[in-house]
Formats: structure tokens, sequence, C-alpha cells
């Protein structure tokens, strides 16, 4: 379901609501039945829209709602809170800030769009003025190191990797002492991905964090994986010190529950989405707007 059907189900499933003479405790269930089917088939877990359902029931007390009470409208504000909350853990993700060095480390898949991220990321903060460059440490991937260094160049971007260095931990070491030395201050660090969540890649991660104590590991997931979000979410969580989320490939065939999902098994926000192969196709990503427009 594309995430523009979600909302349109969702919004829908609350309109229906307002052809309902009396709003009891049968037609809540149903709003909020239609609502779960929707999530779940948007790719949002069971026990997180489990979850959902049962904090709304708790928030819509009918019973105890007065008869002059718009229960309609405290219907609707609930779930937009539920939605807002499912989106927001709480705290916000690391800030680098300018002129002073930070290292911002990114992990994922191989093909969730890591590399093309880095470079947006990079590209985003160059025009606020900071001064970022980008570090190569992906020496699984054979021409990992040409796609950055082509992305890099286009954005004219300072970048370091090899073509001859197998040790991502050495590369990503050396790279960070040298952009450190020039001033940078927001030192990127591209790491290699694999098919699977294989356990070579988390020792991988983990050694290329310790090395490089990044202030902010962001976890890179491609929105078309479906239900597998959750499960990838976390065991990258449990390797590494997951700070922040982006979502890719929001274009085209977009789901928004593997948002919802990624959220809650890293406990971190989403920062950034993908909606494109290009630079300039990166949204900031704020969770009321976000939830605003899912529900029309
Ligand atoms: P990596 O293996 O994780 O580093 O993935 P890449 O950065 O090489 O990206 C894999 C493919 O996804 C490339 O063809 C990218 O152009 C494409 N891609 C990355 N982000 C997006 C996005 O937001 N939207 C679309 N449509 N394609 C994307």
């Amino acid at each position: 379901m594309v995430l523009a059907e979600l909302g349109g189900r969702i919004t829908h499933a609350i309109h229906q609501m307002r052809n309902v003479t009396i709003i009891d405790e049968k037609a809540l269930n149903e709003c909020l039945n239609e609502i779960t089917r929707a999530l779940l088939q948007s790719d949002v877990s069971f026990a997180l829209v489990k979850e959902m359902q049962t904090n709304i029931k708790k928030i819509v007390n009918l019973q105890d709602l007065a008869a002059g009470h718009n229960k309609r409208r405290i219907i609707e504000q609930a779930i937009f809170g539920e939605l807002c909350k499912m989106l927001d853990p709480g705290k916000p993700a690391f800030a680098p800030k300018k002129a002073k060095p930070s290292v911002v480390m990114f992990v994922g898949l191989q093909g969730a769009g890591k590399t093309t991220t880095c470079t947006k990321y990079a590209y985003y903060h160059q025009r606020k003025g900071y001064k970022p460059a980008l570090v190569c440490a992906d020496t699984f991937r054979a021409g990992a190191f040409d796609q950055l260094k082509q992305n890099a160049t286009k954005a004219k971007i300072p970048f370091y990797g090899s073509y001859t260095e197998s040790d991502p931990v050495k590369i990503a070491v050396e790279g960070v002492d040298r952009f450190e030395k020039e001033n940078c201050d927001l030192i990127i660090v591209d790491t290699s991905g694999r098919h699977k969540q294989e356990a070579s890649l988390f020792e991988e991660m983990r050694q290329v964090a310790e090395a490089t104590k990044p202030d902010l590991v962001i976890f890179v997931m491609d929105s078309s994986i479906g239900q597998a979000a959750f499960d990838q979410a976390q065991a990258f969580k449990q390797s590494v010190a997951v700070g922040a989320v982006i979502i890719t490939k929001m274009d085209g065939h977009a789901k928004g529950g593997g948002a919802l999902s990624a959220v809650a098994a890293t406990k971190s926000p989403v920062i950034f989405i993908g909606t494109g192969e290009h630079m300039d196709q990166f949204e900031v990503f704020d969770v009321k707007p976000f939830v605003n427009r899912l529900l029309g």
C-alpha cells in the first residue's frame, strides 16, 4: 500500500464515523479495526498496531465522555496523537555543529541507498554552511569507492578512500584524521553493506564504530522492505548505537509503515527521507507535518 493510500484509508475510517448517529463502542471498534488493517498492510509491525489500538481506547473512554463532548474530534485527536507518538521516540537526534568536528557513520544493508544518502546528507549540510567530507570505508562492494568519488566530485565535497586497502577500519580512521586536520566539521563515514544481516557485517560495523567513535550512527533503510523493517532495524541497533534513521525510496511505491517500525525498533527518530536518486531529492522529516499530510 503506498503512503497516500494508508493516509486515505485512515481518513476514510474516521470519516465513516461521521455518518454514524451515535458513536458507541461498536462504531469506535469498527473505525479502529479499519485503521489497524490499513497499518498492518502498510507493514507496521503487529505489536505496534496493537499498542496503538489499546492506547486510543484508553484515551477515548466513551463511557466517561459526557453527551456534550465532541467524540469524533476526541477520537481524531487521539489517532493523530498516537501516530505522532509512534514516529517520535521522545529525544532528538544528535545535530552536528558548525566549526566543531563531528563524525557521522552510515550503516544499512547493501542496496538500501547508503552511499547515495551519504552524499545527499553531505550536500544538504554543505548548503547550510557546514564543511562536510566523505570517507568510503566500504571495501566490500566493488565500485563503492568509485560511486562515492563520483557523487562527491559532483557535489564538490572532499572525499577519502582507497582502491587497494582492504581494511575498512584503517581507511575510516585515516579519513577521519585527515579531515579533522583539514577542519571539516562534518565527517561522514560510509560503511559496507551486505545483502543479508550477516554476522561479519555487524562485526565490521562494530569495529569501525569503535575506531572512529562517531557522534551519530545513521541507519539507512529502504522503505520498500515490508514487514522485515522492524527486525532489520532492531538487528542494527543491537550491534551499533543507532541514533537516527533515514528512510530511502519514499518516491515510487513507498510504504509508510517501515518508518514507524524503524523508529520503534531503534528508539531513534527519522531525520530525513529520500525521495529520488538525485542529490537534492532529500527532505527533512518532521513528525507532525508528516502525519498531517498522511491524514490529508
Ligand atoms: P548502498 O548499497 O546502500 O550504498 O546503496 P546505493 O546508494 O548504491 O543505492 C542503491 C540504489 O538505490 C541506487 O540505484 C540509487 O540511485 C537508488 N536510490 C537511493 N536512494 C533512493 C531514493 O530515495 N529514491 C530512489 N528512487 N532511488 C534511490
